[in-house]
């Protein structure tokens, strides 16, 4: 079926934000969603200063939505630690909440809304996704907003043969008071070798763990995160953390995450969002911002210049991230370097300016 209308294929914070806009736009769009509803993934739930604006422009107050207010940094690694003030106000909140909250918006300013149905396939070059059920979609302006997921035939490029990819892992926690007193208002990193984690609470009271790992030491540890977090010998404060948890929910996880990965070509027609356009490594805990940017970009080029607009778009979007993508690369390699941990730490906590200034300089920002 052809249809008169943009089609997106995901309903992610890209695919609901690019709806949200468009039918703002009078562009009525189609979003194709595959889960029936909004559930936990592997995220961090950060979010930065830009992600709060973007949202705020889309509408979304996420103090409304009851989000734990984030003001400080605190770098564990190597057996230290130090903490800094942020150099912006941040939050926690539960992507449960931020999913739902999106696509619910998207649906209520008149985008056609379709969940539980699944794209089995994208043709790039006839601008067409194949879905599960049989149905076939065309139109002429194609937003790919699946994220970590590629579809067949609209993938994003594998990872060289012989390289370590990352994996993600996500639990959530019931903390003890002792936790919830030691998470209030800060997000926790733990430096580990070939990866960190994340901790903070979010918005029901649950803490929010999220990690990053290399393939090969995921191996080592025995392949599993039950096996992994008591293993980390180089983080053990990760291991205290746990164990003031009352109880935990399940592991979910994502497997090779293309960190770094820049879409730098376009094509009319086909206008590629957030995971699908730029992979920030999660550290930075940027990712969700560049999903809205890139909605906001796509959803101002496309309005103005239709189909044709993508490949601009395209073009600039990647300039406009290369330098967070490539700042925050840097600070992985170093933070996720088992021997510069400890040093690492050690000079922070003399200078804790540099942290606020990586903070500051690995966002994509809100315009
Ligand atoms: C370990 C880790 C921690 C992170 N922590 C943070 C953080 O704290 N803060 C932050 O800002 N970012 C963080 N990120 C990054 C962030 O999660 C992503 O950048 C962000 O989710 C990208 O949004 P998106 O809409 O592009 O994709 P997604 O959030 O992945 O959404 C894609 C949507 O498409 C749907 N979909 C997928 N395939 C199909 C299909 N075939 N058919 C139909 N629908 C489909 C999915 O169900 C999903 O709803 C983290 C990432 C990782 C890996």
């Amino acid at each position: 079926m052809r249809l008169p209308h943009p089609l997106i294929a995901g309903g992610g914070p890209a695919g609901s934000a690019i709806a949200i806009l468009l039918a703002r736009g009078g562009a009525r769009p189609m979003l194709i969603e595959r889960t029936r509803e909004a559930h936990d993934v592997v995220c961090g739930g950060f979010l930065g200063a830009d992600a709060i604006a973007l949202l705020g422009r889309l509408g979304i107050d996420v103090a409304l939505l009851g989000a734990h207010p984030i003001h400080r940094i605190r770098v564990v690694a190597g057996g230290r630690e130090m903490e800094t003030h942020l150099p912006f106000a941040a939050a926690g909140l539960s992507r449960r909440t931020l999913d739902a909250t999106m696509i619910g918006m998207a649906a209520r300013e008149g985008a056609a809304v379709e969940r539980g149905v699944t794209v089995r396939a994208i043709d790039l070059a006839a601008r067409r996704l194949d879905l599960a059920d049989g149905t076939v979609l065309e139109s002429d302006r194609l937003f790919i907003a699946t994220g970590k997921h590629d579809v067949r035939g609209g993938g994003r490029p594998v990872d060289a043969p012989g390289s370590d990819p990352a994996i993600g892992f996500r639990i959530a926690i019931t903390p003890s008071p002792a936790l919830t007193t030691a998470l209030t208002g800060v997000i926790e990193l733990h430096l580990f070798r070939h990866g960190y984690a994340g901790l903070l609470l979010q918005e029901d009271g649950n803490a929010n763990l999220c990690l990053s790992i290399a393939q090969s030491r995921l191996r080592d540890a025995g392949g599993r995160p039950e096996t992994l977090i008591p293993s980390l010998g180089d983080a053990p404060r990760l291991g205290e953390r746990l164990d003031m948890a009352v109880s935990t929910g399940s592991w979910s996880s994502i497997a090779r995450i293309a960190y770094g990965w820049r879409q730098q070509t376009g094509v009319d027609g086909i206008f590629r969002l957030g995971d699908q356009a730029a992979v920030i490594a999660s550290l930075a805990g940027d990712g969700i911002a560049i999903a809205l940017a890139s909605a906001c970009r796509a959803s101002a080029a496309c309005l103005a210049n239709g189909p044709q607009g993508a490949l601009d778009f395209q073009h600039g979007f990647s300039r406009h991230v290369r330098r967070p993508l490539a700042l925050a690369g840097l600070l992985r390699g170093a933070g996720e370097n088992g021997r510069a941990a400890g040093p690492l730490i050690a000079l922070l906590g003399h200078c804790p300016g540099l942290v606020r200034l990586a903070a500051s300089a690995t966002r994509v920002g809100s315009r």
